[in-house]
């Protein structure tokens, strides 16, 4: 590549909800005839832009350890500029530019117009919302709104990204009409807390509403849902779910924990009772429901009987998908203020690593029952001699791979059914 002034490139870092703003500014530049890469090994360009995570120790680490990377490039004159926005400059901006003065413009928040400005540009190509993803663009991630209104005692988002705000229904299905006519085939809604959806413009849950209009996009054939906070949990959406053929039966609620006493004072708005009646509901209701769930180790004063009480709740509901955290003590949250971090963080990690080992077996026995069964997959991408797809009860990066041989050739974005004649704990292998 040459050095040219036209040539940015962006590294993204943290979350789905930093990808999505990535791939709008990577069209927003593209249109304004930069020549533009993403995420690659580059060691020579103009600018690089860094969209920045800031949300727990290990992320605020890996967005500080990219900057020194890209100022080392910057000081053997490999790049001229070097632009940081996200989370981490929102969250420390002050800091941040008393520190590293070699960054030449530090951004909070996503704000395309911001950084269009700083590149001598003064206006938004249409449309606003128009995206360049860097998968064969089968699948994009749908941002529904910004922001959260609870106050999880561990969770440093509301800070950085203020209260929450929902974009309206009629932009999001103007956005996602517009993806499906660039070859969207999977729409994958995201948020801080979707059930949060519609209760700040317009005054109620609006997510079954909304997704029950996305599915009568035409192109649109699978609409997932990830992170579904579990209190205030939208009335209908489960019956929406089990009724709507394109909504992927795949839930994602960050459970956090199960034992009262941690709830309680991880200021979660769900006890251990209303939590296990939503996940006996989605069970009732659609009965081959993927839940997924999210859980949180070493939370203060975690004891080694709230302990035991998450791991049995785990050996007991037996999720489909499961990631863990371990807590991580941030400043201006309430917890990394008013509690003492007090689990050593030897435990906190063992406390992880053990629920993983049982959720490892959990996943190879639910990946064994599908040996035999032939599943609706959707291909991903080819490596020569394997195809990669994912079931409806997978989502993108962190559930299972199908991985398939198949006569008739296959485009990403192809759905095929494939017969599972192996499983691993995260992978399932089989035939077109
Ligand atoms: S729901 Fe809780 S954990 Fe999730 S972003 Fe909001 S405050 Fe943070």
């Amino acid at each position: 590549m040459t050095h040219s002034e036209k040539n940015i490139h962006i590294i993204t870092l943290g979350c789905s909800k930093n990808l999505a703003d990535s791939e709008k500014l990577h069209y927003q530049l593209t249109k304004a005839g930069y020549f533009v890469t993403h995420n690659q090994n580059i060691d020579k360009c103009d600018t690089v832009i860094i969209n920045t995570c800031g949300f727990i120790n290990d992320a605020k680490e890996e967005s500080i350890n990219t900057i020194i990377e890209a100022i080392s490039l910057k000081t053997a004159g490999n790049i001229n500029k070097i632009i940081v926005f996200g989370c981490l400059s929102e969250r420390y901006m002050q800091e941040l530019k008393a520190e590293i003065p070699e960054v030449n413009n530090w951004l909070g928040n996503y704000n395309p117009e911001s950084l269009l400005r700083i590149l001598g540009k003064s206006t938004l190509e249409k449309p606003e919302y128009g995206r360049h993803t860097d998968n064969p663009g089968h699948y994009a991630y749908l941002k529904i709104a910004e922001g959260c209104n609870r106050t999880c005692a561990f969770c440093a988002i509301p800070l950085i990204k203020g209260k929450f705000i929902s974009q309206t229904k009629e932009s999001i299905i103007e956005e996602a009409n517009w993806l499906s006519q660039k070859g969207v085939k999977e729409l994958i809604l995201i948020a801080q807390d979707l059930s949060y959806y519609g209760r700040d413009i317009y005054k109620k849950a609006m997510l079954p509403k909304l997704v029950e209009e996305l599915s009568k996009i035409e192109k649109i054939e699978w609409i997932r849902l990830h992170y579904l906070y579990p209190a205030m949990f939208p009335n209908n959406l489960i019956d929406v779910m089990a009724e709507n053929k394109k909504i992927c039966k795949y839930a994602d609620i960050p459970f956090q924990h199960i034992s009262d006493n941690m709830l309680k004072a991880m200021k979660r708005q769900h006890n251990k009772t209303s939590s296990m009646k939503l996940i006996e509901e989605f069970r009732n209701k659609i009965p081959n429901i993927a839940l997924r769930t999210t859980l949180l180790t070493g939370f203060p004063g975690e004891t080694d009987r709230d302990y035991e009480e998450l791991l049995n709740f785990v050996r007991q509901v037996e999720f489909d998908r499961l990631g863990v955290f371990t807590y991580s003590h941030e400043e201006n949250t309430y917890a990394g203020e008013r509690l003492k971090d007090n689990i050593p963080q030897k435990i906190k990690e063992e406390r992880a690593a053990y629920i993983m080992e049982i959720q490892e077996e959990i996943s190879l026995k639910k990946n064994k029952e599908k040996i035999g069964k032939s599943i609706k997959v959707i291909v991903d991408n080819f490596n020569g001699e394997h195809y990669y797809g994912r079931t409806e009860f997978d989502s993108v990066e962190v559930d299972n791979d199908v991985i398939f041989t198949s006569e008739t050739p296959m485009q990403p974005g192809n759905f095929i059914n494939v017969k599972i004649n192996e499983a691993g704990s995260f992978e399932l292998f089989g035939k077109a």
